[in-house]
């Protein structure tokens, strides 16, 4: 069924047209009724399958039939998320579905001034996409009230529900109404999360496409049996034979990241960073660059796993294997969005088989294994521009001449 034959108002259904949007994904095909009916609803499908419009669009056409005096401080609708950049994003998708309908929406997360985000609250606010820091923040200096809250939505609701998350979602459903409607999205969940989950809703009507493979179809992902010390030779070459490629690279932590950009730079490619250690001037920054094209290689921490929605990335790379066996889904899920396909390669090196391990039994399967030969991967470490690694192979050329006079000697003796 296109968007065109729902029964929205106009100005929703030309928001839709406008984003290009003409008919539901399968997932938002499944959300859009029992949310427009009032329903709790937990829905689990892959990344890049369009989770954001399936909670977006059915949220908007509720509110813009329930139009209601707003309390100063209060708001209608609040979606949480786990990251800024997150928060940025669904946001901007929020700003773009709402155009023109007199629905406000406010993008709140720490790291940046405060006075703006009280201001627009002020009024009363009807869709509040935040994270919880700031949230919490600005309610207990008086900024904000959860009394009118009639939707709550927790995006990335697995990650949401764990330890560093979980003490405020609880403290907020304590201080929303009763009634309110709850949703909860996300491409993994595990059975501890659902329970959690249905512990804090009543009816949850729960809508779970491809619950087979967590990894979207759309992605083509394999693994590469290389030593943590030449992984950089081998990104290296990944790039350069891929130029204009889009690449995203993971690793596990903000100096590794830090380490990874210096050694490109080393070989002439040009990169940027992002983890939880930069500004948020600067993540804002270096994120704008990556979607628009002027930066193509991206080397983010796990921070930036989970729900970014970036055009035409091509390549996923985790540098260093994830630590959590489901960050491994929505690592490779920034690739092969929507429509598009994308390639995802994990560098997996003595020290991580354990991990990969616990990967594979988190897919249920084995992930396919780009066979790297002898010849090819000594060939890879050899072409690498790295001047450090030119000064090693120097020695090693000295210290092998240095070696064939014995060899000679030993000849002569036979
Ligand atoms: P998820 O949250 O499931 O990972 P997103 O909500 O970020 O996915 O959406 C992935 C991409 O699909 C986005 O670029 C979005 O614009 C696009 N998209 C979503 N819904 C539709 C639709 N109905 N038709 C076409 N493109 C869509
Ligand atoms: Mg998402």
């Amino acid at each position: 069924m296109r968007f065109d034959k729902y029964n929205f108002s106009p100005a929703l259904k030309r928001n839709l047209e406008n984003l290009g949007f003409k008919k539901p994904t399968d997932i938002q095909y499944r959300t859009i009724p029992p949310i427009v009916n009032g329903e709790d609803v937990l829905a689990i499908a892959q990344t890049g399958t369009g989770k954001t419009a399936a909670y977006a669009i059915p949220v908007i056409h509720l509110l813009s039939l329930r139009r209601e005096e707003m309390e100063s401080y209060g708001v209608r609708c609040i979606v949480m998320v786990p990251t800024h950049e997150l928060a940025i994003q669904v946001t901007e998708v929020f700003e773009k579905l709402v155009a023109g309908m007199g629905i406000n929406v406010l993008g709140m997360h720490g790291g940046v001034d405060q006075a703006p985000q009280i201001k627009r609250l002020k009024n009363g606010m009807d869709i509040l996409v935040a994270t919880p820091g700031r949230m919490f923040d600005l309610a207990s200096q008086g900024f904000l009230s959860f009394k009118s809250v009639d939707i709550l939505i927790l995006d990335e609701a697995d990650h949401m529900l764990e330890l560093g998350f979980i003490t405020d979602m609880q403290q907020l459903i304590r201080r929303i109404p009763k009634g309110r409607q709850t949703l909860f999205f996300s491409a993994t969940i595990n059975e501890h999360i659902k329970d959690l989950a249905y512990g804090l809703v009543r009816h949850a009507v729960r809508i779970q496409i491809s619950p087979k493979d967590p990894v979207s179809k759309n992605i083509d992902h394999s693994v590469a049996f290389i030593e943590m010390d030449d992984k950089r030779f081998f990104l290296e070459r990944m790039i350069k034979e891929h130029p204009e490629s889009k690449m995203l690279v993971f690793v596990r932590t903000k100096v590794r990241a830090e380490r990874v950009a210096k050694a490109l730079e080393r070989v002439g490619i040009s990169s940027q960073t992002i983890h939880g250690d930069k500004v948020q001037d600067e993540r804002t920054d270096v994120m704008a660059n990556f979607k628009c094209g002027t930066n193509k290689i991206l080397i983010a921490t796990d921070i930036s796993s989970r729900g970014i929605d970036i055009p035409n990335v091509e390549y996923v790379v985790n540098y260093d294997l994830p630590e959590v066996a489901e960050n491994y889904v929505h690592r490779v899920g920034r690739t092969g969005r929507g429509t598009q396909r994308g390639i995802a390669i994990s560098f997996c090196s003595k020290e991580e088989h354990e991990i990969l391990d616990e990967i594979e039994s988190f897919l249920t399967k084995p992930i396919d294994v780009i066979a790297i030969d002898k010849a090819e991967y000594e060939e890879t470490i050899d072409i690498s521009e790295d001047s450090e690694h030119d000064w090693k192979s120097l020695i090693k050329e000295h210290e092998a001449k240095m070696a064939m006079p014995i060899k000679k000697k030993k000849k002569k003796k036979k």
